[in-house]
């Protein structure tokens, strides 16, 4: 657990957080399991279902992880932090939760039942399957071939796996052995810069690779 006392408004969040979403029956190991091994099997699954992929058809992997480094910048410069009709759900857990829960200096869970406060909910992993890799992917598969259909889902997948894993070593506690890993630690800065409150509605919307970040020009600078 991380040495530094908490900020007197982060304790005081989490302590309100905790009292009024009291989550009884939340087992947080059980909802990092059911987040890895679903998107696994889905990826498991892709995988299984490609046959003689030609060489331009693996294309549709750098393609995919490209369109899914767009979806997470926009996703999360839009929806995340700005009130949008049908998204307040997705509002309401990032700005107003997940940003005072942890803050630039109170980066760290306490236990296994803050993973609530870092990974989606299960609903949403279903929604991301459903609701966008499924369609998506249908229509790679109707209109290009079967093949591309499947390494979309297989990338979509495990581009959201990705985030979802690097985004948890981001709240491990900083001496955690994964935290200091040369790339985790390079990433989970950038994300730690975006946790000031004062910047993360300007600065660092890429949770795992700051591409778009880069392109667009929102990586916070140290003047
Ligand atoms: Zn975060
Ligand atoms: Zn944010």
């Amino acid at each position: 657990m991380s040495a530094a006392p908490l900020p007197e408004h982060v304790a005081k969040f989490r302590t309100e957080y905790r009292r009024t979403e009291s989550g009884r029956y939340y087992i947080g190991w059980a909802h990092f399991a059911f987040t890895s091994l679903g998107s696994l099997s889905v990826i498991g699954l892709a995988l299984s279902q490609l046959s003689g992929v030609r060489p331009w058809e693996w294309l549709m992997v750098p393609a995919s992880f490209l369109l899914a480094n767009v979806a997470e910048y926009f996703g999360h410069r839009g929806p995340m932090h700005h009130r949008t009709k049908g998204l307040g759900l997705v509002y309401r857990r990032h700005t107003q939760q997940h940003h005072h829960f942890f803050t630039d200096e109170a980066m760290a869970y306490e236990s296994s039942h803050d993973f609530r406060m870092v990974l989606f909910p299960p609903v949403l992993l279903l929604f991301f399957l459903g609701g966008i890799a499924t369609p998506i992917g249908a229509l790679f598969f109707a209109l290009g071939s079967p093949n591309i259909g499947w390494l979309f889902v297989a990338t979509a997948m495990g581009y959201f796996l990705t985030y979802e894993w690097l985004h948890f070593c981001y709240h491990l506690p900083a001496e955690h052995l994964l935290a200091r890993l040369p790339l985790v630690a390079r990433l989970r800065s950038h994300h730690q810069v975006h946790h000031d409150l004062r910047r993360m509605g300007r600065f660092n919307f890429n949770i795992t690779f700051p591409i778009c970040d880069r392109l667009l020009g929102t990586v916070w600078k140290q003047k």
